[in-house]
């Protein structure tokens, strides 16, 4: 039998023993009965098969464990040759990007959470952002295909349905319509706006209203924020040049940051508009009560004007304001001394008065005597008469001249009065002028002001350096202010702050000092005093306040600041010294607010604050 028709005889034979031993006639199945009869082992592919497949998973295996787990159990499905098994298995490998038509690559998601970092969405801070981001990296960080579908999704739930689709960046190579489901919108998509009938005609018309609304409306109102309106004009140009409706898609979360930042612009328009009007009723009511004099009214008239000339900001108003409060809380205290000083001149101008009308009147009466004396002494012929006369006379003018003297005397001291009244005028006046140009008390709070803390920082510094003494100085900024404002009203807000300052000058020592730095910023200045005992004496502030709440219609607010506090460095002078208590003051804000950070004492440079928020 030649070689041919033996494998033939085996081949039947083969089939036979199938049928005979009820063997589904597999190819495994058909190959280990050949094998059997013919007496030899044919090649097994499959173990061929298994081996490369292992050593290319162990090798994969030494960056991705995962790879390792599977490579055991793709050799055992093929040796057990369960074949729907090792598809699956075979399948769970390819990245799920790949797999389920959305083509998620690194450098799309990266540019996608790049953007999104920088948008805001509500409810949605940066620091959670991160958080998430880290918690993610974390989780998946060993595995690069899975991580990247993590960071996708989590990139994308950030946003509300539009914001998503909005800020995921097609990538150059994939469909503009990854984020479409349905394949039947495939076609649609890839239309230019305008090209398809009465459809694109209606698109054309909304086209033509967003950017007429963009040009008209939006852009002019952005004037005054330059980044906001370069924004604004790239949308625009975009919306102008778009052809698809993918292009539309791209201009979606633009358009929402800006109208976005729109209404905040809005938002803080009506605050600085309610400020404003409170800074001119307070102006009006203090020249209604001190208008005595205009001059005094000098410095509140320079400082409007200063504002006036000033990009309004609602920080510069508020300061102004507080200014105004100041200025007139000072001229008030000084005011009754004041109308006092001129009651008196006016009370004595009118005795001065009386007095020379007596003095005219007994002028007048002395003038008529002696021209009666006049006559009869002209007329009379009696001797004995004239004698009488004379002494009448005598008499007379004796009388009138007492009361001539007493007048002289009352005008004499009337006028040393007068004089007295108008040195104390002049004095209070004095005050007056001085206390507008160098008050350094802030009024609300009773800290120092801007002007008093430059001063006491001056001479804290120089002290240091001359001695060669430490000092330190904390920074404060009051948490989620805007809140108490926000929610209980200016006024409640100013409440607030004194009690604040009040309870924090309470806990410091009589060497600390404390300034309103600005706003509901303070600083604390601290001489003699290390960064570590620094940090001490703010932090007991700071409890202290958790234990004094302020009261807000029966109800307790619970106020809390963060710090900053930085130690002099040899040499340092004050503008170096307050931006590494600023730093400082950052980093406590940014890790959860209510605490007090030290600055670093470096050698070096400390590395600049991240930006958030
Ligand atoms: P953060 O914890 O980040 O500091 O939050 P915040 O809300 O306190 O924010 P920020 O310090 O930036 O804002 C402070 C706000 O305080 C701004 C302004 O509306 C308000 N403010 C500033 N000066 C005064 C003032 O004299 N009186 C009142 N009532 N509010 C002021
Ligand atoms: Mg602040
Ligand atoms: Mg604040």
């Amino acid at each position: 039998m030649d070689k041919n028709s033996k494998s033939i005889e085996i081949a039947r034979q083969t089939l036979l023993q199938l049928t005979a031993r009820k063997i589904p006639p597999t190819p495994d199945n058909y190959r280990s009965v050949y094998d059997e009869i013919s007496g030899i082992v044919s090649i097994d592919h499959s173990k061929e098969l298994a081996r490369t497949l292992d050593s290319v998973l162990q090798e994969a295996g030494h960056k991705q464990p995962k790879y390792i787990v599977a490579a055991q159990a793709i050799a055992n499905q093929i040796e057990k040759r369960d074949w729907a098994k090792l598809e699956d298995q075979l399948r769970k490998l390819i990245p799920v990007g790949a797999t389920d038509g959305e083509n998620v690559s690194w450098p799309m998601v990266l540019r996608n959470l790049l953007r999104q970092l920088e948008v805001s969405h509500k409810g949605i801070t940066v620091t959670r952002k991160k958080e998430g981001l880290n918690k993610v990296l974390t989780n998946f960080g060993q595995d690069p295909d899975l991580l990247v579908q993590k960071i996708h999704g989590l990139v994308s739930s950030w946003g509300t349905g539009a914001a998503t689709e909005g800020a995921i960046e097609t990538p150059a190579s994939a469909s503009p319509i990854v984020q479409n489901s349905a394949g039947a919108s495939t076609a649609t998509t890839q239309k230019s706006i305008g090209a398809d009938g009465e459809s694109g005609e209606f698109a054309g018309l909304w086209r033509d209203m967003v950017i007429k609304s963009l040009d008209l409306v939006l852009i002019p109102q952005l004037k005054n924020n330059p980044g906001a309106e370069a924004r604004a004009k790239t949308l625009l140009a975009g919306v102008q040049s778009a052809k698809t409706k993918s292009d539309v898609q791209a201009q979606a979360e633009a358009l929402k940051s800006i109208l976005f930042t729109c209404e905040m612009q809005y938002d803080a328009q009506s605050r600085m508009h309610e400020a404003l009007l409170q800074i001119l009723r307070l102006l009006l009511s203090s020249m209604g009560e001190l208008v005595i004099e205009d001059k005094w009214l000098h410095g509140q008239i320079l400082l409007i004007n200063d504002i006036l000339s000033l990009p309004l900001n609602i920080e510069v108003l508020y300061n102004a304001e507080s200014s105004l409060k100041d200025l007139i809380f000072k001229q008030g205290k000084i005011k009754p001394g004041l109308v006092d000083a001129q009651e008196t001149l006016k009370r004595m101008a009118s005795t001065f008065v009386d007095r020379l009308v007596d003095l005219a009147e007994t002028t007048d009466d002395y003038q008529a005597k002696i021209q009666g004396y006049q006559q009869k002494i002209t007329t009379t012929k009696d001797i004995h008469e004239l004698n009488t006369l004379l002494d009448n006379l005598m008499e007379d003018t004796r009388v009138m001249g007492l009361s001539a003297q007493r007048s002289r005397d009352i005008l004499t001291e009337t006028q040393q009065k007068v004089k007295e009244a108008e040195l104390k005028i002049i004095e209070l006046t004095n005050q007056l002028e001085h206390i507008s140009e160098v008050a350094h008390e802030d009024y609300l709070t009773g800290t120092l002001n801007r002007r008093g803390m430059d001063e006491a920082l001056e001479r804290e510094f120089s002290r240091a350096e001359r001695y060669n003494v430490a000092l330190s100085i904390a920074m404060m900024d009051i948490d989620h202010f805007k809140k108490i404002n926000d929610t209980m009203g200016h006024t409640t807000g100013d409440q607030a702050l004194a009690h604040l300052a009040n309870v924090i000058k309470k806990t410091l020592r009589t060497t600390d000092v404390i300034a309103r730095y600005g706003g509901e910023e303070f600083i604390i200045i601290l001489p003699g005093t290390e960064l570590s005992e620094s940090i001490t004496i703010v932090t007991r502030a700071q409890r202290e306040l958790t234990r004094n709440f302020f009261m807000h219609n029966n109800e307790r607010v619970l106020i809390t600041f963060s710090a900053g506090v930085a130690q002099r460095l040899p040499g340092e002078d004050v503008n170096a010294m307050i931006p590494r208590a600023d730093a400082a003051l950052y980093q406590a804000k940014q890790s959860g607010r209510n605490r007090v950070i030290g600055a670093d004492m470096p050698d070096a440079e400390a590395e600049p604050p991240i930006d958030s928020e």
